[in-house]
């Protein structure tokens, strides 16, 4: 798309620090890192979240961060890692193309868990297991 950004990232038309590309992927540092190596991973072709996507897009996405937390692992010595993406507006999705955040983790780096990132069950999980019976 002609005005996003990741899509001009990944045609070189806007400077990024790439760390990894392959045909369909690309990884580059967060711009704002919240730890040391944060990288972002992008999926070339213009999506806007992953039902966008075909499953060997979804697929190949997945190998591309498996194979970039193992760079990160040998480059910065990480001791951990959280690895996500925000879905949509509610899920705090600032970039509409779709991107897979690394959150490269160090002992004592005084971050917490994904489960910091929100904490509003509302009601108890057996009423939420009922609304998926039939
Ligand atoms: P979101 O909140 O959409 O999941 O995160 C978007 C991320 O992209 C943010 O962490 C932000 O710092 C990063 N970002 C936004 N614009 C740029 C850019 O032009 N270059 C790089 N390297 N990162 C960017
Ligand atoms: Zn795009």
């Amino acid at each position: 798309m002609d005005d996003c950004i990741f899509c001009k990232i990944g045609k070189k038309e806007v400077p990024a620090s790439i760390i990894y590309e392959d045909d369909n992927s690309l990884a580059f540092l967060d711009i704002k890192p919240h730890s040391k190596g944060h990288t972002v991973i992008i999926p070339k072709d213009h999506c806007v979240t992953i039902f966008d996507v075909e499953d060997e897009t979804y697929l190949n996405l997945m190998k591309t961060v498996k194979r970039v937390m193992s760079l990160l692992k040998d480059k910065l010595h990480t001791d951990g890692f959280n690895v996500g993406w925000n879905h949509n507006t509610a899920g705090g999705q600032v970039v509409p193309h779709l991107h897979i955040h690394i959150f490269p983790r160090y002992s004592g780096d005084g971050g917490g868990s994904m489960h910091s990132i929100i904490n509003n069950p509302q009601g108890s999980v057996e009423q939420v297991a009922e609304l998926f019976k039939k």
